[in-house]
């Protein structure tokens, strides 16, 4: 089994579903006391947020292309960034280490293309809904993000409670409003691209699959780290 390298923190509160789901998923295929090898850096969220909120994305790309670094001298085979968002700076992270940045779009696409949805609604923070870097990726999907002003419903509920633990039923509600508004505009499936939404919308909210990206990023780690080995 080769090593996983996890980069958390941006929250704690979804880096703690990776481990956990990590280390599910390993012992659902290989059984037993089996359970995942794996490295983990955490960073202090609160100066990320800053360099989010300013634009400074070359800065948040040096301060994680460091900690890549550090997963790697630890013996990560391959690294994985605990956050949609922070996929912004992608290219930055990968450029500083030898071993495979998992992209968290590409297990999402993967699953989506599986599912055999074609238009599919978009939740993230602004930045994952209105850059570019996101929907790039998934190149084949007609992708939707909701209007104003739920965008900035489904940013601030992420910033002000998800990263804070905090999981509201009246928040939920309004996701599940959100989430209906993309199905009538014809979304077929719903990206889940946060990797704290999860925490608080779960299947049932919607009529559509719901791509979990924390899990699909969590599966397709696993699927890395247990390729070409027996265990
Ligand atoms: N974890 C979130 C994400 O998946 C938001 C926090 C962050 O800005 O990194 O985008």
């Amino acid at each position: 089994m080769k090593t996983i390298g996890l980069i958390g923190g941006m929250s704690w509160e979804s880096s703690l579903e990776y481990y956990r789901l990590i280390n599910q998923e390993v012992k659902a295929r290989l059984g037993g006391l089996h359970s995942a090898r794996c490295v983990m850096v955490s960073v202090d969220f609160a100066p990320i947020e800053a360099l989010q909120a300013a634009g400074e994305w070359e800065e948040a790309g040096r301060v994680l292309a460091e900690e890549a670094r550090a997963c790697e001298r630890a013996g990560a085979a391959c690294i994985v960034l605990c956050t949609n968002t922070m996929h912004r700076v992608f290219d930055a992270i990968q450029s500083a280490v030898d071993v495979p940045l998992i992209h968290i779009a590409d297990a999402t696409a993967a699953k989506m293309h599986e599912v055999g949805v074609g238009r599919v609604g978009l939740l993230g923070t602004r930045f994952t809904m209105e850059h570019d870097f996101y929907k790039g990726r998934l190149s084949g999907f007609d992708v939707l993000i909701p209007e104003e002003p739920a965008r900035t419903r489904v940013h601030d509920i992420i910033y002000q409670e998800l990263v804070l633990g905090q999981i509201n039923e009246a928040s939920r509600d309004e996701y599940r409003r959100i989430m209906g508004g993309l199905m009538e505009r014809g979304a077929e499936g719903i990206i889940l691209g946060c990797t704290e939404i999860p925490l608080l919308v779960k299947p049932e909210d919607a009529s559509v699959p719901l791509f979990d990206t924390t899990l699909l990023h969590a599966q397709a780690a696993v699927d890395f780290a247990l390729s070409g080995s027996a265990g």
